[in-house]
């Protein structure tokens, strides 16, 4: 049994936590909360053992959550910690987990440098295996790189040009916008983005370009990959359709936008409507000679989990890909 806890439990760490419970061969030590909010109180009622920073412990207390323990008790019980605090925060904690000689997993928002290797499990599980630290890169280069590991199957890349509509929030996010306009971020060229799919596909000739979109629901991207040989749109559907962590929709069944993929979820029943699956809109994929085009749909609060999950087994030395990838996707009612 691998022993995980979880430093940070906002939109990530909640969803990474849920899915390590669903595991055969892992055990949950607990979650770490600042401020006794109502996540802090659902995760006590689920019956999560919850870790607090010393001075926390009273109020706490006071809030009617009985701590079982401080941050430090907690990452000293575990194996692997997942480090799903806000954006440069992990990096600060890092000293904390050098020190009690703990792996830990951090998210997108951390710099690359905070860990040994930047992960996408379908393009570099090998990397990750036996590492101390590694990094899940952000649900924008998770889904990118899914993608673009998959159709260099179909024929080697060449080159990558793509643009990402990003959401301008989280749902339960009150403070961020726009909420009417359209804003280039950065409003440079390439956007951030391309050299995150860098860190892992290091040689590959990528531009992206960004915009924020007055959304909550999912990103979507637009990309033109360029192949070696000439392709055809059925040669590339086949192979989307046969890579579990990829689904597609089509405009037969009247799934065209990013509204009716979130009520898909909700009516399939999946847990806090979460996707894990890159969402491809399959009359979008499309080819022109070595070209490919495509766009797809991403669920910025799910999509990363299940290459978290795949990363805690990667530090502790399971070295079979295929067997990790497919024990996550069944444990998250992935398709086969
Ligand atoms: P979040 O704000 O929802 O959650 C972060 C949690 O960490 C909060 O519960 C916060 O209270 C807690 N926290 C803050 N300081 C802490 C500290 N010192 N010790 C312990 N806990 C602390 O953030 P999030 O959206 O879950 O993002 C976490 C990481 O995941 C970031 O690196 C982010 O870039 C990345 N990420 C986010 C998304 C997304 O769409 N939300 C997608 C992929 C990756």
């Amino acid at each position: 049994m691998i022993k995980v806890s979880i430093n940070g439990y906002g939109t990530i760490g909640k969803r990474v936590t849920d899915a390590v419970l669903n595991q055969a061969d892992m055990a949950l030590v607990g979650v770490s909360k600042t401020t006794p909010n109502f996540e802090a109180f659902q995760a006590y009622k689920k019956g999560i053992r919850i870790y607090v920073p010393k001075e926390s412990q009273k109020e706490f207390e006071e809030a009617g959550i009985t701590p079982s323990g401080f941050i430090e008790d907690m990452i000293k019980e575990s194996d692997v910690v997942v480090d799903a605090t806000p954006n440069g925060v992990g990096a600060q904690y890092k000293q904390l987990y050098t020190s009690m000689r703990k792996k830990a997993i951090f998210q997108g928002g951390e710099k690359p440098n905070v860990a040994d290797v930047s992960f996408s499990a379908l393009c570099n599980y090998d990397e990750a295996v036996g590492k101390n630290y590694v990094r899940v890169v952000s649900c924008n280069t998770t889904s990118m790189l899914r993608t673009l590991c998959t159709l260099n199957k179909v024929s080697k890349i060449q080159k990558v040009r793509g643009t990402i509509v990003r959401r301008a929030a989280d749902p339960k996010e009150v403070k961020r916008g726009p909420i009417n306009a359209i804003v280039p971020d950065p409003p440079s060229v390439p956007s951030h983005h391309a050299k995150d799919v860098n860190t892992v596909l290091k040689d590959l000739d990528i531009v992206t370009m960004a915009v924020i979109a007055p959304t909550t629901l999912m990103h979507v991207h637009l990309l033109d990959v360029t192949v070696s040989d000439p392709v055809s749109k059925e040669q590339v559907l086949e192979v989307l359709r046969n890579t579990p962590r990829l689904s597609l929709v089509s405009g037969k069944s009247k799934v065209t936008s990013t509204a009716e993929i979130i009520e898909l979820s909700r009516d399939m029943g999946r847990y806090r409507n979460d996707i894990y699956e890159v969402v491809i809109f399959e009359d979008s994929v499309s080819t022109r000679g070595n070209e490919i085009f495509i766009m797809y749909a991403v669920h910025q609060e799910a999509v990363v989990v299940p290459e978290n999950i795949d990363a805690i087994r990667a530090v502790s030395g399971f070295s079979d890909k295929t067997k990790s990838t497919e024990m996550t996707n069944a444990s998250l009612g992935i398709r086969p």
